[in-house]
């Protein structure tokens, strides 16, 4: 029989405090949807009565499988239960559990809260009683809990003790500050499980020096059964502890596997890189390239001999299958590849080349020397798939621009103020149809993208869906002369992404070959006629 561990997701709570994210209340009810879909035990939406939003996420039920849970203080020192507005809102929050945040460091008692240890041990007890007399499921974050141990381990396990003995389900332990390393939480989880049940221990751990996770496990090995995290690690300063890392880590490494078992099963665990970009998504942040199990470069090799032994046998050079989380193996077309890359890469894209095909040598070529021009075939899938289809085979001309112009026009508009306004023409023959298209953007590149797809004639209903999701750029020094870069993140209706490449001694030119290479993609993967 296999011990289960609980996941509790706080990505819409501590999550939140990420900068530069601000969850609406639609997304919170969509994100709350995908975890639950997802299998995690526990979805902490918010703290209601703090923010309107949070407010109204728990005015209604959520139907959730996940324990869906509300966050909010302790009885504030010094009032009665009834006297406490905050914890009025809490009670009445349409929620499963509620997580209640309590100091455990008496430093913190004595400063923060400026009131005796007494009354913080009275706080937390009558706060359990009154949510368990509501018939929620209590959870109770002991705030700095591995501080407030180091200073003074008698009082931070008469808190956890307090909320424990007064029947909360779960007491969590916190690294509030992040500071705290792996084997010190080993260790202090150890000491306080001989006074609490493991199983009625959580691990909170924030990232402060990269160890959330390590520290997360460390919890589990010590004894505690409950993993708090969010999805990509969101959160304020450096982060939560990071569930995309920590949930394959429960599933695939057999210390834990063998040990655990959790809410999520194989064929869920195979939707983890999806759900990560998904958030990112949401969030119109690009996804980490080089994220644990989940990045793109998370299974890329690109020297040659690594590369022959992968195709020989994967296992050499991977820690876990990359199919079990949802991802794939990338072997990197460069100027390092030898000619297995390329194979290995062809048939992954759906190309058959016997192993002697003379056309082998001259993409092997074509890429070199492109790459030596500036050319990123690693990063530019998209753009990589189609040069390899016009060396091998056919890619159709579908259109062709006969010319296009790009204006940017700087001027004082009505109300006096400086504008700048870019507008772009362009002229395209689709079969026999010459179309004209006109389009003004924020920039000069914004109004190209548009104008392009503003009317491809035949082949516009097989471009609808696609819309440009990043745009990098970088000057580099080719051979004498700098060149520029572009590089254009694209994605369509159905959440694939791709990227394409374009490179000239002119930023336009060069966004006009990556707008190009990926709406020619996109009409090729939608099967478009020629
Ligand atoms: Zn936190």
């Amino acid at each position: 029989m296999k011990e289960r561990l609980y996941l509790f997701d706080t990505t819409l709570r501590d999550g939140a405090q990420t900068n530069g994210v601000d969850f609406t209340l639609a997304d919170k009810v969509a994100i709350a949807q995908m975890l639950d879909a997802f299998g995690l035990d526990y979805i902490e939406g918010g703290y209601p009565g703090a923010n309107p939003t949070d407010t109204q996420l728990f005015s209604e039920p959520r139907k959730l499988d996940a324990r869906f849970t509300a966050f909010g203080m302790t009885r504030r020192p010094g009032r009665s239960l009834s006297n406490d507005p905050g914890i009025a809102a809490l009670l009445v929050a349409e929620a499963d559990a509620i997580c209640f945040v309590a100091k455990a460091w008496d430093y913190h008692v004595r400063v923060a809260l400026e009131t005796t240890p007494e009354e913080n041990l009275a706080s937390i007890r009558d706060s359990v009683r009154a949510a368990k007399a509501r018939g929620r499921e209590v959870l109770v974050d002991c705030e700095h809990f591995f501080d407030g141990y180091k200073a003074s381990a008698d009082y931070a396990l008469a808190c956890a003790r307090a909320a424990y003995e007064e029947g909360a389900r779960w007491v969590v332990l916190c690294d509030t500050n992040g500071g705290t390393l792996p084997h010190e939480v080993e260790a202090i989880v150890g000491e306080v499980a001989k006074k609490i049940p493991g199983d009625h221990i959580g691990i909170h751990a924030h990232n402060d020096t990269e160890q959330a996770v390590a520290n997360s496990l460390a919890a589990v090995r010590a004894g505690a059964r409950q993993i708090q995290g969010t999805i990509n690690g969101l959160g304020e300063r450096c982060g939560n502890a990071n569930l995309v890392s920590i949930i394959p880590t429960l599933k695939l490494k057999p210390e834990f596997a063998e040990k655990f078992e959790i809410g999520i099963s194989d064929a869920k665990l195979k939707n983890l890189a999806h759900l990560s970009h998904t958030l990112d998504e949401m969030l119109n942040r690009a996804p980490d390239r080089h994220a644990p199990y989940v990045g793109i470069s998370a299974f890329a090799t690109k020297a040659g001999i690594h590369a022959s032994a992968i195709v020989k046998e994967p296992a050499t050079y991977e820690h876990v299958d990359p199919e079990t989380v949802g991802n794939r193996r990338r072997l990197l077309v460069s100027d390092q590849s030898g000619r297995s890359n390329l194979l290995a890469e062809l048939e992954r894209i759906g190309i058959a080349v016997e192993k002697e095909d003379p056309r082998l040598v001259r993409l092997l070529d074509e890429v070199k020397e492109r790459e030596a021009l500036g050319y990123a075939y690693e990063a530019a899938d998209a753009s990589f798939e189609l040069l390899a289809r016009r060396t091998l085979g056919a890619v159709p001309d579908y259109f062709n621009v006969e010319r296009f112009d790009v204006n940017v026009e700087q001027r004082y508009n009505a109300v006096g103020k400086r504008v700048t306004v870019s507008m772009a023409v362009v002229k395209v023959k689709v079969g026999n149809e010459t179309l004209i298209s006109a389009a003004e953007g924020d920039g000069p590149v914004h109004a190209l993208d548009l104008a392009l797809r503003k009317d491809l004639g035949k082949y516009q209903q097989y471009i609808e869906g696609l819309e440009l999701s990043d745009y990098r750029v970088r000057i580099l020094n080719a051979g004498t002369e700098a060149v520029t870069r572009v590089l254009i993140e694209s994605q369509d209706e159905t959440g694939e992404r791709w990227t394409t490449v374009g490179v000239s001694s002119n930023i336009i030119d060069a966004s006009f070959q990556a707008l190009m290479d990926s709406i020619v993609y996109k009409l090729v993967r939608s099967g478009a006629p020629a």
